[in-house]
């Protein structure tokens, strides 16, 4: 079997290759040229597989590349992880991210409609999406209200995957996925900005951690759960849309204090609340049903907030500590 990944070299590409490596299966990873390409592959090095993914030359925008990609590669599948994935960035960059996180989304299905119309594909979808909840708990029946650029591209994201699915028969699936994190996570998001800081203070680099909103609730699960997820989506039968959550939500104050407690710190002494880190407009609570999932799929998350939250400032205190 063969495998395209798109954004292999962010968190997700890189577990999710690491999975689809373990499988048996032939993996290729669209990456945009950079000047720093040995910096780029720093996920997939930290995981040891850099030299067992081809990397194919490429970008989200660039439809006629992709169009190549796939006569090319002939992948059996494609996952679309590719995106301009930083909320609050997408204040900053709205059309960069309708550009990349939306129509990106139309040009990869577009390349396979025309190069690999039989190969399955699984698209990147968020739980942004809900925004401002209809619902307490979100499922794959709840109403979406997006709140951000980046929650707006992602719905069109959706939306043109489902089309496509029913339009033209497309093996076409889309994961509502809930935030998921990782020592490979991004340090923009407030997971890694959390543990990376708390690294920080309890090596002596600094003093303090400024956040914004700590009131806001995410439902946290980890990144290797739910790229095991995206595989079982596509080994399906019949394409279809998922849920994939923990069904626990916890507030960014608390996430916050399991990092300071695992390294011995006391929060109060260090945290800083920012009133430049809040942000235009918020998703106070996010909080998903994954029966759907747990049902269809037989999926569901075995690795806790706490464990992940330890592990990830246990990376982040041997990626800091002096070399000598
Ligand atoms: P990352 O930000 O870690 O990775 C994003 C990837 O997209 C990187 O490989 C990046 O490449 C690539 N990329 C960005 N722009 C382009 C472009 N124009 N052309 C080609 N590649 C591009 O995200 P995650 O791994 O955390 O998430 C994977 C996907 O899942 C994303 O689509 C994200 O929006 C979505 N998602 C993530 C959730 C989470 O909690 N992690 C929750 C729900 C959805 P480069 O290295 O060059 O920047
Ligand atoms: P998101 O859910 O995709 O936006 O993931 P993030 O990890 O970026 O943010 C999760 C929540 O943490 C949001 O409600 C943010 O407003 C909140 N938050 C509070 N302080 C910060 C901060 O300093 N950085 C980030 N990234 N988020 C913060």
């Amino acid at each position: 079997m063969k495998a395209l990944i798109t954004g292999i070299t962010g968190q997700d590409g890189a577990y999710l290759a690491e999975l689809l490596l373990s499988k048996g299966y032939e993996v290729h990873g669209l990456a945009r040229r950079s000047s720093t390409a040995d910096v780029n592959l720093t996920r997939l090095k930290w995981l040891g597989i850099e030299d067992d993914v081809r990397i194919v030359d490429g970008n989200l925008r660039d439809l006629s590349g992709l169009i190549r990609t796939m006569r090319d590669v002939k992948p059996d599948e494609v996952y679309n992880l590719a995106a301009q994935s930083f909320v609050r960035s997408s204040w900053q960059q709205p059309i960069l991210t309708g550009e990349v996180t939306a129509m990106g989304v139309t040009h990869v299905l577009e390349a396979l409609r025309i190069e690999r119309p039989d190969a399955r594909f699984y698209q990147a979808s968020s739980s942004e999406m809900y925004g401002l909840i209809q619902e307490v708990e979100q499922s794959e029946a709840t109403p979406f209200y997006p709140r951000s650029p980046y929650a707006v591209a992602k719905l069109y994201g959706h939306w043109i995957t489902v089309n496509y699915r029913e339009s033209f028969g497309m093996h076409a699936s889309s994961g509502i996925l809930f935030n998921h994190e990782s020592p490979l996570r991004g340090i923009e998001f407030v997971t890694r900005k959390v543990t990376d800081g708390v690294a920080r203070i309890k090596l002596g680099m600094a003093d303090e951690l400024r956040l914004g909103n700590i009131d806001a609730k995410r439902d946290w699960g980890h990144s290797k759960d739910y790229v095991r997820a995206m595989w079982l989506m596509l080994q399906q039968e019949t394409p279809d849309d998922y849920v994939i959550a923990t069904g626990r939500t916890t507030t960014v104050r608390d996430m916050c204090r399991i990092a300071f407690e695992h390294a011995s710190l006391v929060m109060d002494d260090h945290l800083v609340i920012d009133p430049d880190l809040f942000r235009p407009a918020e998703v106070d609570v996010l909080l998903g049903d994954p029966a759907k999932a747990r049902e269809k799929l037989g999926w569901e998350a075995t690795i806790s907030l706490d464990t992940m939250i330890r592990e990830m400032v246990d990376a982040d205190l041997e990626r800091l500590k002096p070399t000598r």
